[in-house]
């Protein structure tokens, strides 16, 4: 399974459909440009990869929606050699977006098979995370912090404490907060004890879950 210059029509298709949707920032849009979604899809679902729409993955996971992970990516304002730390690394196309964009990736998957399936995957398709790591989101990495930016790809009940706290000053958490529906959140932390709050649009995501032990 390779790239193809088929396969890089319809991504420029795709730029320029959530383009349309209203992502601006050209950094965001270039990595959509460039990181060959058809990979990260089983391949009963190949022909779907440039449609901006979310699809199943493995373990009963979906792969976020183009424009959703633009729109995090947007809200996380990303600079060439930020530390941002992913909370549901999944099939790892957001993380590969942030890399793309010269981040240096920490993101943390909580279902061994996906965080198996995705640690081979990522580096087999020249996509090399700082770190991957099995374990649980509501935690952070606190050996790794303060990050620039945190983001959130699940649909979190409430903002953990942790991710706030792992935050550098002027660093940046972008968390979608509800439900059913999950609103999403930017947190920025203007001081070591202060954080500003923005609100945006709702979005549906699968659920962030605890752990039961
Ligand atoms: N970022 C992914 C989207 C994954 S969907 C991508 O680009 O494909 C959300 C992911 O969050 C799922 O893989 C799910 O297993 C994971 N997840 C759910 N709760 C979690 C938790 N507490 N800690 C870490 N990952 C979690």
């Amino acid at each position: 399974m390779k790239d193809s210059f088929k396969h890089q029509g319809l991504r420029q298709k795709l730029v320029e459909v959530i383009k349309k949707k209203g992502i601006i920032d050209e950094n965001v849009l270039n990595a959509i440009g460039n990181v060959p979604r058809h990979l990260f899809m089983d391949s009963g679902f190949l022909d779907h990869a440039y449609q901006d729409k979310p699809f199943p993955i493995a373990a009963g996971q979906t792969i976020s929606q183009p424009f959703t992970v633009a729109y995090q990516t947007e809200k996380l304002k990303v600079k060439k050699g930020d530390k941002i730390l992913e909370i549901g690394t999944g099939s790892g196309y957001q993380a590969a977006v942030l890399i793309e964009m010269g981040a240096k990736v920490y993101s943390i998957e909580r279902q061994q098979a996906l965080f198996k399936k995705t640690s081979k995957f990522l580096p087999k398709i020249g996509y090399h995370a700082k770190r991957l790591v099995f374990g649980d989101g509501y935690k952070g990495l606190q050996e790794d912090a303060p990050f620039d930016g945190i983001v959130v790809t699940a649909g979190a009940p409430y903002v953990p404490k942790p991710l706030l706290e792992q935050l550098k000053i002027g660093g940046r958490l972008v968390i979608p907060v509800g439900t059913d529906s999950q609103r999403m959140t930017v947190y920025t932390r203007t001081s070591e004890k202060e954080f500003d709050k923005e609100e945006f649009d709702y979005f549906r995501f699968v659920p962030l879950l605890e752990d039961k032990n």
